[in-house]
């Protein structure tokens, strides 16, 4: 699971995360909701130490992301060390960023192939995982020949390449053209209940009430409300998420 203590950081001056507490059971799907501006893809990119924090901590799986305890401070880990962590915790952008040189099979595969992983079985396993996205026919084609939709499940398939135990998605359907959004919701819900930890940030609504398990929502960047979907989204607790999803319901 995932373990967020006091996460702080500010962009000069200006605050952004203000002591962000969040604990994600492993093998969950978790929802973060949240207006524009609130810190959540400060937040994501965090979780994997893309984003150093100021203050507090991440936790997952067991060990400390990016940085490490040493004569009782936090000490940053060097780069190779955040590089492997970062292997176990896979992201998904908004705006897909596939290798436009690479085949869509190239763009699975050649990350594992860099760690380690013998090329025939990394392509095996790309093939295997395109199936799984449901673009077999596509192992062959270039990124541009995709459309967005379809682009976004490679990205979604290169992620799951490194067998992560965690995958964070920011936005993943907010470049979208409205009638691709389903498709890729729906590989997303997919791997709901595979023991991999799922992080969203989104503002499909329909998507967070069916598929998550908690939502979080983040405002001016602290957790002002989390719960189950049905608690939050019917019952909201807090005037902040009652005046955001009488703006998004
Ligand atoms: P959105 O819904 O628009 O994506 P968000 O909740 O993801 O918003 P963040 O991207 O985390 O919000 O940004 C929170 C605040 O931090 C914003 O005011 C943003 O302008 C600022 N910010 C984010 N990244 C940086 C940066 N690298 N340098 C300076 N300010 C930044
Ligand atoms: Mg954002």
């Amino acid at each position: 699971g995932i373990e967020i203590a006091n996460a702080t950081k500010s962009f000069g001056d200006r605050p952004v995360l203000r002591g962000v507490d969040l604990t994600i059971e492993a093998g969950t799907v978790t929802v973060i909701l949240g207006p524009s501006g609130s810190g959540k893809s400060t937040l994501l990119r965090a979780i994997n130490h893309l984003e150093p924090l100021d203050e507090g901590y991440v936790v997952v799986g067991g060990e400390l992301i990016g940085v490490r305890l040493h004569r009782g401070r936090l000490k940053e880990r060097s780069e190779r060390d955040i590089l492997k962590q970062r292997a176990r915790i896979g992201f998904v952008f908004q705006n897909f960023n596939l290798f436009p040189h690479l085949t869509i099979v190239e763009n699975i595969s050649e990350a594992p192939i860099a760690l380690g992983t013998p090329p025939a079985r990394a392509r095996e396993r790309a093939l295997a995982l395109l199936e799984r996205v449901g673009l077999s026919e596509k192992a062959a084609a270039y990124p541009r020949q995709l459309s967005g939709g379809q682009q976004q499940r490679v990205a979604i398939a290169r992620a799951l390449a490194l067998e992560p135990e965690v995958l964070l998605f920011d936005e993943p359907t907010s470049a979208l053209d409205p009638e691709l959004v389903g498709d890729v919701l729906e590989v997303i819900a997919s791997l709901a209940g595979s023991g991999v930890t799922l992080v969203v940030v989104t503002h499909e609504i329909g998507f967070a009430r069916q598929v998550a398990d908690r939502i979080v929502f983040l405002d001016d960047g602290v957790v002002v409300e989390e719960g189950a979907p049905d608690d939050v989204l019917d019952r909201p607790r807090n005037p902040r998420t009652r005046e955001f999803l009488s703006r998004v319901l």
